[in-house]
């Protein structure tokens, strides 16, 4: 045998799919201690576990947020842009379902994930995937959006990115100043997104409308 391929030997072929997986970090999550700190919790703001309505309440909030801190892993699979595509590729109104870190109440609303394709594109359910692992976790609306913003730019290296994220946090809508029906909106742009004034008010423009403003 020697190690000089043949003539016969087919040509390797190089996957232009490329995949990388993304698995969130593994929360350390101790079900049954939740559920016992859960109902100390509710026991000091006076309430009566001992009802029927109540009694299995603390084990539903262990479990409804053990759920809310764990995203799903998943592949965010990029292929080769052949069709040389270099107009913006924009998903609206992504759902966003997010925890607010100061008051761990909910934030919900949704996201609209542009960018502008370099060499690679991505499949397009994956800009949702990749919202929803940010939003899965405790966090503030403003590094949640920078988050996606940087993270796209750096795993898909297009010629901009641009993330708007309008969302009602209930903390501030069913407390305290209670500003009801009030969302709030960040935004983060990189790239030609945010150097070139024209795409930047073109993606505003987008997204704006998909906001129903
Ligand atoms: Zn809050």
């Amino acid at each position: 045998m020697n190690d000089c391929p043949s003539a016969w030997d087919p040509v390797p072929v190089l996957d232009p799919r490329r995949a990388l997986r993304v698995v969130p970090p593994a929360a350390d999550v101790d079900l049954v201690e939740a559920e016992r700190a859960a109902a100390r919790f509710m026991q000091a703001l006076g309430l009566d576990l001992r009802t029927t309505g109540l009694e299995r309440t603390p084990q539903r909030v262990a479990r409804a947020y053990a759920e809310l801190f764990s995203a799903r892993e998943f592949e965010l699979t990029t292929f080769p842009n052949d069709e040389g595509y270099d107009e913006l590729v924009l998903a609206r109104r992504i759902p966003v379902r997010s925890v607010c870190e100061h008051h761990l109440l909910p934030v919900v609303g949704v996201a609209h994930v542009g960018y502008l394709p370099g060499n690679r594109v991505l499949g397009l359910s994956k800009l949702a995937r990749v919202v929803e692992h940010f939003a899965c976790r405790p966090q503030v609306q403003e590094r949640m959006t920078v988050q996606i913003a940087d993270y796209l730019a750096d795993q898909l290296e297009p010629k901009g990115v641009g993330v708007v994220i309008e969302a009602e946090h209930s903390c501030m809508t069913l407390r305290g100043a209670q500003a009801r029906g009030a969302d709030t909106v960040t935004s983060a742009v990189r790239g030609v997104l945010r150097d070139d004034a024209r795409s930047r008010q073109e993606f505003f423009a987008l997204t704006d409308r998909a906001g129903g403003h």
